[in-house]
């Protein structure tokens, strides 16, 4: 077969390109190091608005130094980071609560870019609940959103629940959970207790050297609840409602435990007076609430204006700087605004 010039240059043409686009996933352009923390919002809305409106829902990305960690890729978080001009493949390691859409419905995708897609030598942590790396508990099963079996090969995979217990992975080999993992460069990660509509779903306790960081993940009320974050600087609570139970959509509003599987916003003063952490971050807000953000933050802050916590209702895109510790109020910016 004979090709023209052209042709042939084309096909030359693709080469190149093509090389240059393995080197962006290899290598990706790295964003500058974060002196301290960063927490960035990369999806402030729950499930039901990401049905509706496509909008970016679950969890934020922590960085620090050259480390960028994706907290709850929910379903939108692709989006999100691309509207942002954050290259995925910068991320350096993937966590994640629960098996429901708006926290893990992108988590594949995110541990594939974590992973580089197996082209670089990245071996990021891969932190999840018992449910996203159980195969055959068929309450784990229901959503679909269990781990890859690529993450075990490449990543270093930790299965985290407050308790002892056995998980099936997609092989049968047994794994135990764990209660604490060192991911390195000082920041230790452990989990706390949810009660919630997906099975064993769980929050984290993330200490890094610059203070610790409490997030809820999705859960009620409940006794012991809040206690479980005393100690933390920066809590970042994921408030569903304002006092709906969530399968029925009656209400005793604002009563602490009128509100099942969520955080209502009871649940949330209940959480920053017993925490009382340097700052607290809400996010997460239902369908319903999503026009109310100004108001609720507003309601919040002359709540707490005479107790030392700053209240933060988040929209996607902000970003709360802590450079030197996360005892202090952070600098709250837009992503890529550096004045
Ligand atoms: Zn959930």
């Amino acid at each position: 077969m004979q090709f023209t010039n052209i042709e042939e240059q084309m096909a030359a043409s693709e080469v190149a390109d093509y090389t240059r686009l393995l080197e962006s996933i290899k290598k990706p352009e790295a964003p500058a190091s974060v002196a301290g923390i960063e927490l960035l919002c990369t999806g402030n809305a729950s499930g039901v608005d990401n049905m509706i409106n496509a909008v970016p829902t679950g969890g934020f990305r922590l960085s620090s130094g050259d480390r960028h960690i994706q907290i709850d890729p929910g379903q939108g978080t692709l989006r999100m980071l691309s509207t942002l001009h954050i290259n995925p493949y910068t991320t350096t390691d993937v966590f994640c609560t629960h098996a429901h859409d708006d926290h893990s419905g992108e988590l594949v995708a995110m541990v594939s870019a974590a992973l580089n897609l197996n082209l670089a030598d990245s071996r990021p942590h891969i932190l999840v609940n018992p449910t996203l790396a159980s195969y055959t508990d068929p309450m784990s099963m229901s959503y679909g959103f269990s781990l890859p079996s690529v993450a075990w090969q490449n990543g270093k995979v930790s299965i985290l629940y407050p308790e002892d217990m056995k998980v099936e992975r997609f092989d049968g080999k047994m794994i135990d959970t764990v209660k604490s993992v060192d991911i390195g460069d000082g920041i230790t990660v452990s989990p706390t207790y949810c009660q919630h509509n997906s099975p064993k779903a769980i929050g984290f306790l993330i200490d890094t050297p610059y203070g610790r960081i409490g997030y809820t993940g999705d859960s009620q009320h409940f006794d012991g609840f809040a206690e479980q974050f005393i100690g933390c600087d920066v809590l970042w609570m994921n408030l569903n409602t304002l006092g709906l139970s969530s399968s029925s959509g009656n209400g005793e509003t604002l009563r602490l435990g009128a509100v099942k599987n969520h955080l209502g916003y009871a649940g949330a003063c209940n959480l920053i007076d017993t925490v009382k952490p340097k700052t607290a971050i809400v996010s997460h807000f239902g369908s319903q609430l999503m026009t109310r953000i100004i108001e609720i933050e507003s309601a919040l802050r002359e709540r707490y204006s005479a107790q030392d916590t700053e209240v933060h209702c988040t929209v996607n895109g902000r970003v709360y700087a802590f450079p030197e510790s996360l005892a202090n109020g952070p600098i709250v910016k837009m992503y890529g605004d550096r004045s």
